[in-house]
């Protein structure tokens, strides 16, 4: 027989009782809810119930220092058991939910060996998660599958997450014979309102690298994501009485509809495009007979095309201003953020380590790339390299949320590997 090359860690975790789904359903009956019309920071201030519970934990597990600071970041360290010097990284996870979907009194349901049948959420009977819609459920068949009751989102996003690392802090201090590095805890307040690394102390933190978890199904992970810029494009008319227009009124407004009609229909758009594939999305039309405006988002993950694309939209400005005599037109482009792979790429082992831990747990790699941004891209660019590894959470933001407990616990196993893998490869 063939050995496969990871076998021999496979028995690593046959005695451990993991302690991720209790303090996942702990956890998501904390209401963490981000508010992005709010100023403070945190958004929410209860977001720290939840952060206070964790250093609590962290700290009747042993890690003395962990603390919960006034902007609601919590910080910990894992102290370094071998002699090697181990670049410290650090994991990270962010306790807020979506503002999308209430997060207020989240019942948990543990639907125990699931049999593929329709899952009908008690609190609202119209709430049903099935395996039509959510074709990923199919390959849960046999493990537990933990939802909210129907009238909430779960909140693995990214409970999922927190757990997780907090379930991984408890095998390192209770298995003291695995060799480890230093490793830093970091959990995040209003990541779901693009505010999660606002203030963020890097210096404090101390670590070399970093990672999200903050990924979907098993095996997933993320090290890289969209590059993004937005672009503004201003039609000038001419305005006149419009009882004494005639020959001389040019509308600004029916120049900006005739731009928009000039855009792709098929093609070039979110919603004709996944995968690979950038778009060009008008997100805000504005305005009046003398001036209207039109808001776009660009995305790719090449950051060349974008400039591609904007050519292209300033090109589709020049043909539409000239067919309307006495118009005008501006374009103006502001960067929004990169693709963080521009910054892993320059540091090969943050994602490689990664990659030969989820196959140490016995999970195949599925590379993957987020169309959106994540903390991970904005904290790669702030010095802090921060791909995104996989915790098993699912449809979220949502009231279909749902999270398979074994996902979670091949997640505890990944990073606990993780940590391995940095020390073994330390001189
Ligand atoms: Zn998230």
């Amino acid at each position: 027989m063939i050995e496969l090359p990871f076998t021999k860690y496979s028995g690593m975790f046959d005695d451990y009782s993991f302690t991720v789904e209790d303090r996942f359903l702990r956890y998501v009956q904390v209401d963490t809810q981000s508010d992005p019309n709010s100023t403070t920071q945190p958004s929410t201030e209860k977001q720290k119930n939840l952060s206070r519970m964790l250093v609590e934990e962290l700290k009747q597990m042993g890690l003395q220092d962990a603390i919960l600071d006034e902007w609601g970041y919590v910080y910990a360290t894992i102290p370094s058991n071998t002699t090697k010097e181990v670049p410290v990284i650090c994991f990270c996870a962010h306790v807020d939910t979506s503002p999308d979907c209430s997060g207020a009194q989240v019942k948990p349901i543990v639907h125990r060996n699931y049999d593929g049948r329709k899952l009908v959420l008690p609190d609202d009977k119209e709430v049903v998660i099935t395996t039509e819609e959510h074709p990923y459920l199919k390959k849960k068949i046999g493990e537990d599958i933990i939802t909210a009751s129907g009238t909430t989102l779960l909140g693995a996003d990214d409970k999922a997450g927190v757990a997780v690392i907090m379930d991984m802090v408890n095998y390192l201090l209770t298995h003291p014979d695995i060799s480890h590095g230093e490793v830093k805890i970091l959990f995040t307040p209003d990541e779901e309102i693009g505010r999660g690394v606002d203030k963020v102390d890097l210096k404090k933190l101390g670590a070399k690298f970093s990672y999200t978890l903050d990924a979907g199904e098993r095996g997933a992970f993320e090290d890289e994501t969209f590059s993004a810029d937005g672009a503004t494009v201003t039609f000038y008319g001419i305005s006149a009485h419009p009882g004494y227009a005639k020959g001389k009124l040019v509308n600004a407004i029916k120049v900006a509809a005739d731009f928009v009609e000039r855009l792709p229909k098929n093609h070039f758009s979110p919603e004709t495009t996944d995968g690979r594939e950038g778009f060009v999305h008008p997100v805000q039309i504005s305005g009046i007979a003398e001036k209207a405006t039109v808001q776009f988002i660009v995305r790719d993950f090449q950051t060349g095309k974008l400039t591609e694309y904007e050519n292209f939209l300033k090109e589709k400005m020049e043909e539409t201003v000239a067919s309307f005599p006495g118009s005008r037109g501006e374009f103006v482009v502001k960067e929004q953020y990169r693709n963080m792979k521009e910054v892993l790429d320059r540091h090969p082992e943050v994602s490689e380590y990664a990659r030969e831990a989820i196959q140490r747990a016995g999970v195949s790699v599925i590379n993957m790339s987020a169309r959106g941004g994540t903390d991970g891209s904005r904290l790669s660019f702030m010095g802090l390299p921060t791909p995104n590894l996989f915790t098993g959470e699912m449809a979220f933001h949502g009231k279909h949320e749902y999270v398979s407990v074994q996902d979670m616990q091949k997640s505890v196993e990944t990073i606990v590997h993780l940590v391995m893998v940095w020390e073994e490869k330390s001189q």
